[in-house]
């Protein structure tokens, strides 16, 4: 049976009841009606190309045979391979990762990677079960997965409840149904590997490092000094740690953060190094010593100035959204803020670095890794650092300019930049036949 067994801590996923792709179409809508484009394109785009569900049967080191449910939903390729991660989590199910894969459509557009978008996972809780059962349920999903994945054609990479170990198993598992002149190539079938198994230096803290360059970008046009800077981070996974350990380097101070088990405030600011241990160690926040528990509401009305969602979607909706104190809002998390939450937190004059851009990091630094592998190269740390901020940093600055020139919000910006590269293809590639 299951080891590693630990009860669920329910801290309200609060978004229930709210269709996750329908808050995705409307944000495109923005985008389409920014640019006046034309009906063709938004019929063509308003579906992913592919919905993959798989009920695959898995033997458990006991014996024991379970069934577990699978997707994979490839949105669109008009740019380049289908490109997005996968996610263990209970709560994974359609509509969710129809939202997800549009997402990776748009982000992998708004920053210039010749990559499409898609999303996967398995609805399970990946807290429930060891590490040698993790293994047979990934491999088992990537031999189901089959041909429906590939280095040329759909690229996963980690997301919420996976990481660099699931990724290994998934491309050794690959590689092994693959020939053995195939198997080189086969490699770069998933991004966000080990180094030791060709992942990339700095792929890891990718997504957060860019989440902090966004920050600065944003600080940088507010002439507000991030030395001092007070900061609240929900989630403290692989992004959300990330963040709080880079802002500290700046003289930021996180505190206040939270996660499935419970929320913590330390008004002297955490440690991030040692709270990022306990959370590894723990697999969760619950018990750390250094800060007093508060409610998940508490959490949103705590004083900072930056407020990072690095969890689940669907947190800062209209009730969040009218007491949250924070300057900025920085969308770590894919989809964190509903669309009345957005509206009130606008109207309150709160900034949103929106998450097609402020989480892109990931994708980018996955591209790297991927282009590493495909010329048998590896590349220094500092070097994808180095081209990470001049791309982020550039994608922002144009998507801030663009927010002027169209006179919109900077989501609808990065929409409408997104869009005008697809638009592009389509219009010069056509529909055929
Ligand atoms: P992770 O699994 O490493 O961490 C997730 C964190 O969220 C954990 O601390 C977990 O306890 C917490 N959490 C789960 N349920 C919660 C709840 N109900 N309330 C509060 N906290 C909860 O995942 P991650 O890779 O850090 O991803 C976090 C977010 O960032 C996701 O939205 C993901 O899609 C997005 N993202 C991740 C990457 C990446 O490279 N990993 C890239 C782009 C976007």
């Amino acid at each position: 049976m299951a080891s590693n067994t630990q009860m669920e801590i329910n801290v309200g996923y609060q978004g229930e009841g709210e269709n996750l792709f329908a808050i995705a179409d409307a944000q495109l809508k923005r985008g389409y009606d920014a640019l006046k484009l034309d009906d063709n394109l938004r019929t063509i785009l308003s579906q992913p190309k592919n919905e993959i569900i798989i009920h695959f049967p898995v033997k458990m080191p006991s014996g024991e045979v379970k069934l577990f449910k699978g997707y994979r939903v490839q949105h669109n390729n008009a740019l380049g391979p289908f490109k997005g991660g996968i996610r263990y989590h209970q709560d994974v199910h359609l509509d969710e990762l129809k939202a997800l894969s549009a997402w990776m459509t748009w982000k992998s557009a708004l920053v210039g990677i010749p990559y499409g978008g898609a999303k996967g996972g398995i609805k399970f809780n990946p807290r429930d079960y060891s590490q040698e059962e993790l293994e047979a349920i990934t491999r088992r999903f990537t031999h189901a997965l089959g041909s429906n994945i590939g280095p040329e054609w759909d690229i996963p990479a980690p997301d919420m409840g996976t990481n660099a170990q699931m990724m290994d198993w998934m491309m050794d598992t690959y590689v092994h149904i693959h020939s053995s002149t195939e198997r080189e190539a086969a490699r770069r079938v998933v991004t966000g590997k080990s180094l030791t198994c060709g992942g990339s230096h700095g792929r890891e803290a990718a997504t957060g490092q860019g989440v902090v360059y966004c920050i600065e970008e944003w600080a940088e046009r507010k002439r507000f000094d991030l030395d001092g800077a007070t900061l609240a981070v929900q989630g403290f996974g692989n992004v959300g740690s990330n963040v709080a350990r880079i802002m500290a380097r700046k003289g930021a101070s996180v505190v206040a953060v939270g996660d499935h088990s419970c929320y913590l405030r330390n008004d002297e600011g955490f440690n991030p190094h040692k709270l990022a241990e306990y959370a590894r160690e723990h697999r969760q926040l619950k018990g750390y010593p250094g800060g007093k528990e508060i409610t998940r509401d508490e959490f949103f009305e705590v004083n900072c100035d930056i407020m990072v969602p690095a969890a689940l979607e669907l947190q800062i909706l209209e009730k969040e959204a009218q007491v949250l104190k924070a300057k900025v809002v920085v969308e770590a998390a894919n989809g964190p803020t509903n669309l009345g939450g957005e509206a009130i937190l606008l109207e309150r004059g709160i900034d949103i670095i929106p998450d097609i851009l402020a989480n892109s990091g990931g994708v980018i630094v996955s591209y790297y890794e991927w282009l590493q592998n495909k010329r048998s190269e590896s590349w220094y740390k500092e070097h994808v650092e180095e081209k990470l901020q001049r791309r982020m940093k550039r994608v922002y600055d144009r998507a801030y300019r663009r927010a002027g020139e169209l006179k919109v919000d900077l989501r609808t910006a990065c929409y409408a930049l997104a869009l005008e590269q697809i638009r592009n293809v389509y219009d010069a590639r056509g529909v055929w036949p």
